[in-house]
């Protein structure tokens, strides 16, 4: 027989957190659902948040894994208990954070955010395993309605900003032929703060389609390497203060989308001559790797101290320290590139150091390489 209360204090002394019954008022009281396995991955404990979330009362000691009616993956497959975030994060013995979509047995669906910790005893064994759980659906809904607004507005911008533009440029061709240079470097200030405003509602529709799922991407044949070097000259072309430099040129062929990868070196590169004002070189490097190919833009820049280094993908972060205050930018561009590379099946990470600078990287799948090992 169960006893859910002994048992989760004892659980919870297994990882040190000592026998207080307080932390078990706490844990009841919690909005968050929490619950605990033991080491059969029998569920021992529930706290009411966690009978509120499933929508039913599990029976201890006779249900295993998670006391949901049924779960899925956030693509709506059915997942069977046993293959649900707490059961991965026993079975391989790891902290895990990951979504799921919870359903009640009266049909309700939620989307959840769980947290399942083993639980070991001082050898190392799992001895079970402790679960918090938050429902995010109305966050989630939320955050579609932001999307969805962003994506109208940015849509409706962007109509009157293309016959701007096309107004400017006609009038400095016009200017360009009566010779009035000072009128006409005026026009070209002006086409400049458009493709800049351009870019900030491009950037921003991106952001909204991305929260949707609906960033479309068309994949093509293409050598990367031929890519990586057009991008190079084209953004050499925006600045006098760094000097971009290819360390090897590798052909390299991919089926991927052309302009978005193109879009999320454009982003590495413009960030790390942004965030460089003292350097005066941008490294580029590419190599092939175990079938995928590996892009690195290195900067002796600002760097990123290690407490927020993880963070620099996620949507609208922006580091925050004394020096980064100066530089203008929304936190949109990695966010992106991110879900630009993850839909392309790749990965992107970033290794840096505060004061010494940082190297962005993107990997994708490659369909065959021929490295040149050519060095500009
Ligand atoms: P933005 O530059 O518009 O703020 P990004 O999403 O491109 O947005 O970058 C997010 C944050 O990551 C930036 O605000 C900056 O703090 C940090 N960051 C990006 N690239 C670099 C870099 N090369 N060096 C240092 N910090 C960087």
């Amino acid at each position: 027989m169960i006893n859910r209360d002994t048992d989760f204090l004892e659980a919870l002394q297994i990882d040190g957190m000592g026998d207080n019954i307080s932390y078990l008022e706490l844990i009841k009281r919690l909005p968050v659902a929490v619950y605990t396995l033991d080491e059969k991955a029998r569920i021992t404990f529930f706290n009411p948040a966690a009978v509120t979330l499933w929508g039913r009362t599990p029976v201890l000691g006779e249900e295993f894994w998670c006391g949901s009616y049924r779960m899925y993956n956030l693509e709506g497959k059915w997942v069977p208990h046993d293959e649900c975030p707490a059961a991965i994060a026993m079975k391989e013995s790891r902290f895990l954070k990951a979504e799921a979509m919870v359903q009640r047995p009266d049909g309700e669906m939620r989307q959840i955010l769980a947290y399942p910790q083993p639980m070991k005893s001082a050898d190392g064994t799992v001895k079970g395993l402790i679960n918090a759980v938050v429902d995010i659906t109305e966050r989630k809904a939320l955050e579609r309605q932001k999307d969805e607004f962003m994506a109208v507005v940015s849509h409706e911008l962007k109509s009157p900003l293309t016959s701007v533009k096309g107004y400017a440029q006609i009038l400095k061709k016009k200017l360009a032929v009566t010779g009035d240079d000072s009128m006409l470097a005026m026009a070209e200030k002006m086409e400049s703060q458009i493709n800049r405003l351009t870019y900030l509602i491009d950037t921003f529709l991106d952001s909204a389609k991305t929260g949707s799922g609906q960033l479309e991407h068309t994949n093509k044949e293409f050598d990367l390497g031929v890519l990586i070097s057009e991008v190079v000259e084209n953004v050499q072309m925006t600045t006098d203060t760094h000097q971009l430099k290819q360390i090897k040129v590798v052909s390299v062929n991919l089926i991927a989308d052309k302009e978005r990868t193109s879009q999320v070196l454009i982003n590495f590169l413009t960030n790390a001559i942004k965030y460089s004002p003292d350097a005066s070189q941008v490294l580029i490097n590419t190599y092939t790797e175990e079938g995928k190919v590996v892009c690195c833009v290195e900067d002796f820049g600002l760097g990123i101290q290690k407490s927020q280094v993880g963070r620099v993908f996620e949507k609208f972060y922006r580091v925050s320290n004394e020096k980064s205050f100066n530089f203008s930018g929304v936190g949109l561009g990695l966010y992106i590139s991110a879900e630009i590379i993850k839909q392309m099946g790749g990965e992107i990470w970033v290794e840096s150091e505060l004061d010494k600078g940082s190297k962005f990287y993107f990997s994708l799948p490659c369909v065959m390489a021929n490295d040149t090992g050519n060095t500009n």
